[in-house]
């Protein structure tokens, strides 16, 4: 998702929304996010050099789907999802996460990620976006710590992890729709390109729809940021909830 990124970024320096829960500061945060853009620049390389590139794009998607679905990780666990990755090393996976401290009381929210304790309550990375984390809520769990337990660098979890929360979903809800209806829908990828945008639908009477979710909550905002894909494709904004879908539509 690099232009939505980008907006992330930017709207990150200008509002400093971070400022409030964490004692990260922007450049911090800055540093983190560049130790991913490394292995992003470098996947992006192979992936026109390589003389397998579907292999350079599934290794990419294994990565990022990692970063979102695993807030916090141990080093056994990364060593044995980055075990027969090609381009991948298990240990600089592993350099987008921190050592949690032995014993910590760990928490995260399904819906915004890890959390943290602020006057004896748990707080999420965005209370703009997801603000009730109560203990006793179904989609919060507490982490039982173990051995080289892990946590999401502040950067990580604010660029890869939130925004990435929404994609995953809406992933998997389409994933299901394409096993009920093949005949419609042919097939769905995950950040094509190395991540020229979120979602590729390929509809079988020959359109594709490019889709990037947006975390704008003013749709004018976004639509001042925005630029149709391949130059003819048409530009559709869908909003649901917080989250506004931008949708290229072009014929395949
Ligand atoms: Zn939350």
């Amino acid at each position: 998702m690099a232009p939505a990124n980008r907006y992330f970024y930017e709207e990150l320096l200008e509002r400093n929304k971070l400022s409030e829960f964490a004692t990260t500061s922007t450049q911090q945060i800055a540093i983190e996010n560049f130790q991913f853009q490394k292995i992003l620049a470098r996947l992006q390389e192979l992936y026109k050099t390589d003389n397998e590139p579907e292999r350079v794009q599934q290794e990419y998607v294994l990565l990022r789907r990692f970063l979102i679905e695993n807030p916090y990780t141990t080093t056994a666990q990364l060593r044995k999802a980055f075990f027969q990755a090609r381009h991948i090393e298990a240990q600089e996976v592993g350099e987008l996460y921190d050592d949690c401290e032995i014993e910590e009381a760990c928490w995260n929210c399904d819906r915004c990620g890890p959390l943290f304790k602020k006057y004896g309550k748990l707080r999420g990375i965005k209370p703009s976006a997801c603000n009730d984390h109560r203990q006793n809520l179904p989609y919060i769990r507490k982490i039982t710590w173990q051995q080289g337990l892990r946590r999401l660098k502040v950067g990580i979890h604010w660029r890869i992890c939130l925004p990435g929360i929404p994609e995953i979903r809406l992933f998997n809800n389409l994933t299901e729709l394409h096993k009920k209806f093949p005949q419609q829908l042919c097939a769905i990828h995950l950040y094509p390109g190395i991540d020229r945008y979120d979602l590729q639908l390929y509809f079988c009477e020959q359109s594709t729809w490019a889709v990037d979710i947006k975390d704008y909550q003013n749709t004018y905002n976004l639509v001042l940021k925005l630029t149709p894909l391949f130059g003819e494709a048409n530009l559709v904004i869908c909003v649901m909830k917080n989250f506004h879908f931008n949708i290229n539509k072009y014929s395949a």
